[in-house]
């Protein structure tokens, strides 16, 4: 299933959705369900109800709904720098032996469509597509041959980063959560629709320009290993995103290096998951 999160014109508090033949949605809320993150605490016997239910309840036109982030809170955001090797190169970093982790605040989310605002106290606003996913069942000191069962699904992430913040010293987590600087979604999708998560393409273009072209099979820590290394830490709750990293093509990594502007469109396609496109406007 596809898991969305939406407002029609009648409805104004954000409200669960399933995304149905990519034009339509229908309402989770009448199977009583509050929000997408209350679904996905709910368990899988909620997601197998709704997978049962969903296609009785009434479809609404995706033209008539606006789309919000899938999870408008995430209980948290764990991002991963450095994760596919040609993006530690051209950043000019030696890729570490545990993944490198990092935090977006999660006041930084926005959904599709929301733009994205550069803020006036940086000059080197950046990119960065990235492949997400999203934990269901909670745990602690998972192993790695036991972490797909505790991946709900999956999802789009747009790291926005200003690097003239984020590298300013070694702590990256503030230059990367000015508010709308973490887009997400269109949708999850739920595990069971992605049987190889590690076989994505994975690109980003500005103004129809493709700027990011990859596969999630260059990850150099792949899910397993993440769980793996997170839970290891500290336990993993319901809802927390873990977004895996950029492959090259970031703005920093260009000569001349390239920032975002005020009026572009951003899109980040990931097979199987679609396209989340937000457009940049100045502070
Ligand atoms: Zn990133």
């Amino acid at each position: 299933m596809k898991l969305v999160t939406f407002t029609t014109k009648s409805k104004a508090n954000p409200t669960p959705g399933v995304l149905i033949n990519e034009n339509e949605v229908v309402d989770l809320s009448a199977l009583g369900h509050a929000s997408i993150l209350a679904f996905i605490e709910a368990g899988p016997q909620a997601l197998e109800d709704a997978r049962a239910d969903a296609a009785k309840l009434a479809r609404l036109p995706l033209s008539s709904i606006k789309l919000l982030a899938p999870i408008q809170r995430p209980p948290r955001i764990f991002a991963i720098g450095l994760n596919y090797q040609k993006h530690a190169d051209e950043s000019n970093m030696p890729v570490q032996k545990v993944p490198t982790v990092f935090m977006k605040l999660s006041g930084s989310v926005v959904g599709p469509d929301h733009p994205i605002v550069l803020p006036k106290i940086s000059t080197q606003p950046d990119y960065e597509a990235e492949f997400a996913f999203v934990i269901g069942k909670p745990g602690y000191q998972i192993s790695a041959d036991r972490a797909m069962d505790h991946v709900f699904g999956y999802t789009i992430v747009n790291d926005v980063s200003a690097r003239d913040i984020q590298l300013a010293t070694s702590q990256w987590t503030l230059g990367k959560s000015f508010p709308s600087f973490c887009p997400l979604g269109p949708a999850i999708v739920t595990a069971d629709e992605v049987p190889d998560p590690h076989a994505l393409a994975i690109s980003l273009t500005i103004d129809g320009e493709t700027l990011q072209s990859s596969n999630t099979n260059d990850l150099i820590f792949k899910i397993p290993a993440l769980v793996a290394h997170l839970s290891s830490l500290t336990p993993l709750e319901a809802g927390d995103i873990v977004s895996t990293g950029t492959p090259e093509g970031v703005g920093l990594g260009r000569t001349p290096k390239r920032w975002l502007k005020p009026n572009e469109e951003v899109i980040v396609t990931i097979e199987k998951l679609g396209s989340l496109r937000n457009r940049t406007v100045a502070e």
